[in-house]
């Protein structure tokens, strides 16, 4: 009998026999700067949670009252069995967070994608797209069958020439706000002002600049006060919202569209209650005070500050991520390892995620991190570094 899956036996154990076959690490406890993995507590340096949010008591709260009141499931693709009134108070909270006309709430950030960039453009228009843009928008784009066309990471020269076309159809230009890998900031308000000096519809997928740039964390668009010149901010409530979820915020118009247009929309089932509720908690929360997000930049800059006097390599981030550039993906997977046996959780980031021999540890920095936190991994990446001699 042959074995019509054989291929993906091989592809898996090639990665194994390599080292870079990918083992999930497996969390016994809610999300917080201290968690438990394998039966030990471990400084988690590497989540998403920016602000702490995701184990939050008033969001907890604010899920289980959802649950009494709404139930489990939204039971319902909201365009086709009708929408829960939170699904709709939540993307009223957006817009009036991201201060724009309209939101429209999704799956998730991968989903909100998927579900805009086929909406904007199909065949016979085209996409121009920062090359270190995130794997959900080269997906998005590729599912609109658009050209897609590629200019170099954050180079307004290089957004310039492609601009210059010549381009058919309708002209999209993508990027994200904050780049996760490397923590640098998307040159928007030259990327705007290219973009309308061509004509052509901006868009921002600013999943890592949201509860982290702008005012109390309204995103990047909010930060260089570019409010009415994007056409569409896409983003997401799996990072610094501590929930789970995606949206894209723009004009009425837009909205309007969108909800007879885009897919994931119109054939995708709604978020549940308690993430709806947790999230209009979260954004409550944000609304009410930037305390959070001071809180991440100052132990940002903290980090940072300690990483560099140890002597690592820290890259060019301008925001909290802090790569630790190691090289060659084996040196970057050994400190992880040796780092996990100190009590430290910080994953390492390889080929294809980054371009091979840019192997880094991506250090997450985070809000719930204490200032002991936070010289205790100063500590271990300076015993580790020096173990392994990347540090002298
Ligand atoms: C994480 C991320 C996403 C995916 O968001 P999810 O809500 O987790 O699906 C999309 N875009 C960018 C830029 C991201 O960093």
């Amino acid at each position: 009998m042959s074995d019509r899956l054989k291929f993906a036996e091989d592809v898996v154990n090639d990665l194994q026999s390599t080292g870079l076959y990918n083992e999930i690490k497996v969390i016994g406890s809610a999300q917080g700067a201290w968690i438990e993995i394998e039966g030990r507590k471990v400084l988690n340096m590497c989540s998403n949670n920016y602000l702490g949010l995701a184990n939050d008591p008033s969001m907890r709260q604010a899920a289980i009252d959802a649950i009494e009141k709404f139930g489990v499931g939204p039971a319902a693709v909201r365009s086709i069995a009708g929408t829960m009134s939170l699904h709709e108070e939540l993307d009223k909270k957006v817009a009036e967070f991201k201060r724009v006309e309209a939101a429209l709430t999704l799956q998730s950030g991968f989903m909100a994608n998927c579900a805009v960039i086929p909406a904007l453009v199909s065949k016979g228009d085209t996409i121009i797209s920062d090359e270190l843009n995130h794997a959900s928008i080269i997906d998005g784009a590729r599912l609109s069958r658009a050209e897609i066309k590629v200019y170099k990471h954050n180079d307004m020269a290089s957004l310039e020439e492609v601009l210059k076309g010549p381009n058919s159809g309708r002209v999209l230009v993508i990027c994200d706000g904050v780049f996760s890998m490397d923590g640098d900031i998307a040159r928007l308000p030259e990327v705007v002002e290219l973009a309308e000096r061509y004509g052509a519809l901006t868009m921002v997928d600013d999943a890592h600049g949201e509860g982290v740039l702008g005012e109390n964390g309204r995103g990047i668009v909010d930060h260089f006060h570019l409010h009415g010149r994007v056409d569409v901010e896409v983003g997401t409530f799996s990072k610094a919202i501590g929930t789970i979820g995606g949206f894209a915020a723009g004009s009425a118009k837009l909205i309007k569209y969108l909800k007879q247009r885009a897919r994931p929309f119109l054939f995708s089932s709604a978020l549940t209650p308690p993430d709806v509720a947790a999230t209009i908690q979260a954004i409550e929360i944000l609304t009410a005070s930037g305390e959070l997000v001071e809180k991440l930049w100052e132990n940002g800059r903290y980090f940072k500050a300690g990483m560099q006097k140890l002597g690592f390599d820290i890259g060019h981030s301008e925001t909290p991520i802090t790569p630790v550039m190691l090289g060659e993906a084996d040196v970057a997977g050994d400190m992880s390892r040796r780092l996990f046996a100190q009590g430290i959780f910080a994953t390492k980031i390889g080929f294809p995620t980054v371009p091979k021999g840019k192997a880094r540890i991506r250090v997450m920095i985070s809000a719930s991190h204490s200032r002991e936190d936070l010289d205790f991994a100063l500590e271990k990446f300076e015993l580790v570094g020096k173990e392994m001699g990347i540090i002298k």
